[in-house]
């Protein structure tokens, strides 16, 4: 029997009302593994319904109370969410290793909300003895969570932990290539945890059908959106109409920045994952190496060496997997050609693997050198394992150019100057700059777009902020 990916709405799993069911292909074999629904209109009224009969009472409950239930979210998680992680292998194709960190990575989102949720419940403002003034965070009511796939759980919790921490209650829209660890969590977190029914529901379908229903759906009063530039804008138009409080965390081209003066070996390994990890399939990826060109043929080579030793394949341990989806995969290979087009030859890789990998899609990681940051390759977010290496003369060359794209999310310095590390975080256009390392940051650390890689900010006490309007309350005494 071929296993089924439902809805889970209400504390309950949920068959279509008005949709149908979709292929879901196994990225490691490009086989059918199972159904999943495609949701309609109806099931998104019936999920916003469920959030909205369940908000009053999560509203009210004691913040400590909310506390302890999204901790326990998370002890449930570390104890029993072994079957959710190895969904989320299955249908992404990440190495199991690597969903060992994703699942702590998405147990400290519920740990750290779970703990933080009176820190900022506003202010006493003195505006003299007449007065008692004093500003308190509300909940926004039903919010509605859109996810892309390349890092489902991790993304989910991000958003969904500060919203349920702050009195919301969520529908939350995984991808429709990646829902399944996301229903399942559900289900734990409401069956194994306690959550009261209907303060988490899932709603799986295609984007273009429950994205726009639930950011038309006047329950909905704010959609906290991860996914690309195309469907944030169209989610951006109905959201205008509504004066939809939106959070856009959008697409990057981020520029990692290599001086002549860094620990090159350093350097070197940082960037090799910057640009490989998750096989590229990462917002932030550091996808345009800057190298000063005083270093650039030593540091080239350095790289290809770190490149040549990663394994790609299905196996648990392997550097990264198979592309995710059909569509992703071809995208990526079409690089190769815009690559050659420009006449550009790589300095390693250039190739798909499908070949001998059982069936699944591989991409070898492809270093191209000689890179203009004019170049396509240089300016589109390709979202695979492809490096555009750019040389520049000094700090003021390498500034303009990592600044010259349209995306801003994040992007990376490598040098022994503490001098210039402010400087150059100083005027660089992301909302990430990391210093002699390349990562995604903490829990704790603002994540967000400059530019058009969007709006508002996740992780961090600063989300909270995004998951509350603010009143004040003036009360002349
Ligand atoms: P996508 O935009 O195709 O899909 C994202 C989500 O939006 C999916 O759930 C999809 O079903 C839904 N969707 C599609 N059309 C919609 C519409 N018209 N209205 C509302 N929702 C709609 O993106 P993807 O391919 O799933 O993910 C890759 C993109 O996500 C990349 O651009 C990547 O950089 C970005 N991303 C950003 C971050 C970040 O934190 N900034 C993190 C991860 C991924």
């Amino acid at each position: 029997m071929v296993e089924r990916t439902l809805s889970y709405i209400g504390g309950s799993d949920v068959e279509p009302l008005d949709g149908d069911y979709a292929d879901k292909i196994d990225p490691r074999t490009n086989r059918k593994i199972k159904d999943v629904a495609n949701s309609g209109p109806k099931d998104v009224e019936l999920a916003i319904a469920s959030a909205s009969t369940a908000l009053s009472a999560w509203r009210d409950m004691r913040p400590s109370e909310r506390g302890r239930l999204l901790v326990e979210i998370a002890r449930q998680l570390r104890e029993s969410g072994q079957a959710v992680v190895e969904t989320e292998s299955l249908e992404t194709g990440k190495p199991r290793r690597e969903m060992a960190q994703l699942l702590d990575l998405t147990a400290q989102y519920f740990e750290f909300y779970g703990g933080i949720v009176n820190i900022d419940d506003g202010n006493i403002i003195n505006v003299g003895p007449d007065y008692h003034v004093y500003t308190r965070r509300d909940p926004f009511g039903v919010i509605g969570v859109i996810l892309p796939w390349n890092a489902p759980l991790h993304q989910a919790a991000r958003a969904i932990a500060p919203a349920l921490a702050m009195g919301n209650t969520v529908v939350a829209k995984p991808s429709e290539h990646t829902s399944g660890s996301l229903v399942e969590f559900a289900k734990l977190a409401v069956e194994k945890a306690g959550l009261p029914p209907g303060v988490l529901n899932v709603i799986v379908g295609k984007g273009s059908v429950v994205g726009p229903a639930m950011a038309s759906h006047p329950d909905v009063r704010k959609i906290s959106f991860t996914g690309g530039l195309k469907a944030g804008q169209e989610l951006g138009r109905i959201a205008a109409e509504r004066i939809l409080p939106l959070t856009l965390e959008l697409g990057g081209k981020s520029a990692n920045i290599v001086f002549d003066d860094a620990d090159l070996d350093a350097a070197a390994k940082g960037s090799t994952s910057a640009f490989t990890w998750n096989g590229g399939q990462w917002c932030a990826a550091g996808t345009r190496l800057l190298v000063q060109e005083s270093v650039h043929d030593a540091f080239v080579t350095k790289l290809v060496d770190n490149v040549a030793k990663l394994e790609i394949g299905p196996q648990d341990d392997a550097s990264y997997g198979p592309i995710t989806t059909n569509a992703q995969f071809d995208k990526i290979k079409n690089f190769f050609d815009i690559a050659e087009r420009d006449g550009l030859k790589p300095a390693i890789g250039g190739k798909v693997l499908d070949e001998d990998l059982g069936g699944g899609h591989y991409i070898e990681p492809t270093v191209y050198t000689g890179v203009g940051n004019d170049m396509e390759i240089a300016r589109e977010e390709i979202f695979g394992p492809i490096l555009s290496v750019i040389k520049f003369k000094d700090e003021a060359d390498a500034v303009r150019i990592a600044n010259d794209s349209d995306l801003g999310l994040a992007a990376g310095i490598w040098t022994r100057d503490i001098g210039r590390v402010h400087r150059v975080a100083g005027r660089l256009e992301a909302g990430r700059v990391v210093v002699n390392e390349y990562s995604g940051g903490f829990v704790q650390t603002p994540c967000g777009g400059f530019k058009y890689s969007g709006y508002g900010r996740e992780q961090g006490v600063d989300a909270l902020a995004h998951y509350t309007q603010l009143k004040s309350v003036i009360i002349r005494l």
